[in-house]
């Protein structure tokens, strides 16, 4: 993690990254310290989040944690709803709708995300930067530690500062796990030792250092080279979506205060330094922008100093920069809007008619029918999930059986305790008087008195009905042709 010399370095332009310097090492960014109200709501916005993250899955809703994916189960549990494997459709309105609520929010704000809200720049900037800080200073100090020999206090900084990323990459690690099998289980898991889980290990091992290298050295570069969302921003974005940016009508000609001629900007280069990709805002809208708003404050406290008017740098649209007239409604945002609306509606409804109780017939392995003395059987199995928190008597039906048929089934009520299944075989029989042929029988489930009903329909199946007309022998089992 050295730095690098001047002359190595390039100033921020466009066409060339500015975490790379001109000899292709890697230049490791300080950005200096900021002050500011966006940077101050910044890191409230960014404390709930961490709050957020670390709370869930202590907070019990229903029984069960608010956010628990029980994927060895097959129940998935969130905010007191409980959804079983079967209602996973529903994910792909929670994952379009998540799409395009980016791109409305993109077309509209810019990168709001990735500079308030992405788990990427939460963590990095507000826990793994806030370490550095704290063990190695501000960035001038940073700066020197890094080019300073390595001593014995440098060895203790870079030992309490790694072993603290390694800690918090841990705890990240182990929390993210806790949302798949829950606290307790984790706690269980903990005391266990690694071989006794050991996939579950592996996981929070190779997470714990995906995010020790992430947060401790490749930081800004994930931002700049690998996140797909940064290369589409300019897709959804047009010139009249709020970006940050630099009012070169105001700014330019750059000068000291009090040139004759010379624009708003002095040249301070605090923009610059504050600058979590290293970039130079004053080049215009850049991919490696993740709208921090780092630059507006750090500019803004310059303008406060020198006596002139904040907003050199601003939220603003590349036509408000340019002092063109901007539109707030235009049809990419309409269109954003009617199928974020019409996401948000089939997922209303869908959730609206999300049963808690569900069941499912299928047949039963082996024969698909049987033959035995004159008579013809299915055999099935009917399972049943009860996602309610209390236990559920089913009872089970055969609108279109035909008469003289009968059915066995472990009983008629059938009880399955809250948020359990069971699975319960049962058999079709009909004389073959009485069978024409293969049909689609029904089997009505209702879920306690008066609850919902469940209709369901699987194929009862038998020989062709020609069979019986040479009567079987009595006593002999057989699959029919
Ligand atoms: S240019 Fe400004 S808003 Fe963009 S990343 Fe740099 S400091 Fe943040
Ligand atoms: S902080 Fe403001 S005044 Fe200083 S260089 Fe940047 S834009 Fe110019």
């Amino acid at each position: 993690m050295s730095h690098h010399p001047s002359p190595n370095r390039k100033t921020p332009d466009l066409v060339s990254v500015t975490t790379i310097n001109r000899d292709g090492s890697r230049f490791f960014l300080h950005p200096a310290d900021v002050r500011g109200p966006f940077t101050a709501a910044r890191r409230w916005f960014a404390l709930l989040l961490l709050a957020v993250y670390i709370l869930l899955p202590w907070i019990p809703v229903n029984g069960h944690p608010a956010v628990f994916f029980n994927v060895a189960e097959g129940r998935y549990h969130v905010m007191g709803l409980t959804f079983i494997t079967q209602d996973l459709w529903l994910l792909f309105f929670l994952i379009s709708g998540l799409g395009f609520s980016l791109f409305f929010i993109t077309s509209l704000f810019g990168r709001l995300w990735c500079g308030w809200a992405c788990p990427y720049t939460v963590f990095l900037e507000h826990v793994f930067r806030r370490i550095e800080r704290l063990t190695d200073g501000d960035a001038a100090a940073r700066r020197a530690l890094a080019a300073a020999p390595f001593t014995a206090g440098k060895a203790a900084r870079r030992i309490v500062k790694h072993s603290l990323y390694l800690l918090c990459a841990a705890g990240i690690a182990h929390l993210f796990l806790a949302y798949f099998i829950s606290l307790p289980t984790l706690y269980e898991y903990m005391h266990q030792g690694p071989l006794a889980h050991w996939k579950s290990f592996v996981l929070v091992f190779g997470l714990t250092g995906a995010l020790y290298f992430s947060f401790a050295w490749f930081r800004e570069q994930f931002c700049i080279i690998l996140c797909p969302y940064g290369r589409i921003q300019s897709a959804l974005t047009d010139d009249d979506t709020t970006i940050i940016g630099y009012d070169s009508g105001r700014g330019e000609p750059r000068g000291r205060k009090g040139t004759a001629g010379a624009g708003d900007c002095i040249d301070c280069r605090r923009c610059v330094q504050v600058c979590p990709t290293g970039i130079d805002i004053r080049n215009g809208l850049q991919l490696e922008c993740i709208g921090c708003a780092a630059c507006i404050d750090a500019c803004d406290e310059i303008m406060v100093k020198v006596d002139r008017p904040r907003g050199l740098v601003r939220y603003d649209s590349l036509n408000g920069l340019e002092g063109r007239r901007r539109r707030i409604l235009r049809p990419r945002i309409v269109l954003y809007s009617v199928l974020l609306a019409a996401g948000l509606a089939a997922l209303t409804l869908s959730l609206g008619r999300l049963s808690p109780v569900h069941a499912v017939v299928n047949r039963m392995a082996g024969m698909p029918f049987y033959v035995h003395e004159g008579e013809v059987r299915n055999q099935y199995k009917l399972q049943l999930v009860n996602k309610r928190n209390t236990g559920v008597d089913f009872t089970v039906e055969f609108p279109n059986l035909p008469d003289g048929a009968r059915y066995s089934i472990s009983g008629d009520a059938l009880r399955v305790p809250p948020q359990d299944e069971a699975e319960i075989p049962f058999t079709v029989t009909i004389g073959h008087r009485d069978f024409d042929g293969p049909f689609d029988l029904e089997v009505l489930v209702r879920a306690g008195d008066g609850g919902r009903q469940l209709y369901r329909s699987i194929r009862f199946l038998g020989p062709d009905p020609r069979f019986f007309q040479v009567d079987p022998e009595p006593d002999q089992e057989e699959e029919a042709p």
